[in-house]
């Protein structure tokens, strides 16, 4: 992450919002009469996912707090983050706590079986994660016969895909961690041999860790999308409505471009 841009993105929200802080983060206008009469977007996150949601102080910020925005302003409407833990965001969402859920979430069957998704605003990419030393050398190794364990964060595509080809295949074992942070130093400490994980967040875990390496063969290729409750189809196209402008005037290009650099 560009230490000048999230300053810049700092000032940017200090000028364009009032009131931000703890964990439910809510970026709303000056405008005390407006903010009244405005309905409020609870987007559900897990702000431990950089550069799509992460916290800059005490804000959650991150192209998905950004579109989050935009798309709330779009919809007349005062966007309310609130960060919980990333297994928890779909049920969250079924049972009609929040309106949205935005955490750099794939689109998965499984998924689509208890939520909506939007049209998808970004491409993910499973990764591994490996000490520089390490004997896995391409994704090919982890079904191999060295039982290698796998350190993923819970919930997610990384956790379940391993779960399902690895771990059930008596090929390897699954170790899950509440953050992705947290695999990451479990690698670094030698209690997993990997990490299988989205680009983007292990682009930035491993850029302050000249031992960590990215392997370069992907693990899965994956599409991202807003959760959206089943029974709440007036919201859902209001957001692809809203998607649909910011992908066609460039404003999703410019958010992704403030945080990640063009290789
Ligand atoms: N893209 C992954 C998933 O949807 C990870 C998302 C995350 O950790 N925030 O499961």
């Amino acid at each position: 992450m560009k230490k000048i841009l999230t300053i810049a993105l700092c000032l940017m929200l200090a000028l364009s919002f009032a009131a931000c802080g703890g964990n439910t983060v809510t970026e709303n206008p000056t405008d005390a009469t407006e903010e009244a009469s405005k309905l409020v977007l609870t987007m559900a996150t897990n702000a431990e996912f950089p550069p799509y949601e992460f916290y800059d102080g005490e804000v959650v910020v991150g192209i998905d707090a950004e579109v989050a925005a935009v798309i709330a302003e779009k919809l007349g409407m005062e966007l309310e983050i609130v960060d919980t833990a990333f297994d928890s965001i779909i049920p969250a969402i079924v049972a009609g706590k929040y309106d949205m859920g935005m955490a750099g979430m794939t689109v998965t069957e499984e998924r689509l079986e208890e939520v909506n998704f939007s049209t998808s605003y970004a491409k993910g990419v499973q990764v591994v994660i490996v000490a520089a030393d390490s004997d896995i050398k391409t994704v090919d190794d982890l079904f191999g016969d060295k039982n290698y364990t796998i350190g993923v964060q819970t919930g997610t595509t990384g956790d379940l895909y391993s779960t399902w080809d690895i771990e059930d295949e008596g090929l390897g074992t699954v170790s899950r961690y509440n953050k992705g942070a947290d695999a990451v130093e479990a690698l670094k400490v030698g209690k997993v041999d990997c990490v299988i994980i989205d680009n983007e967040p292990a682009k930035a875990f491993v850029a302050d860790s000249e031992n960590l390496v990215i392997l370069d063969t992907a693990y899965a290729e994956e599409d991202y999308a807003i959760a959206v409750a089943k029974d709440n189809t007036e919201l859902l196209e209001k957001i692809n409505t809203a998607l649909e402008e910011l992908m066609a005037d460039g404003t999703l290009q410019s958010i992704v471009d403030k945080y990640i650099s063009a290789e």
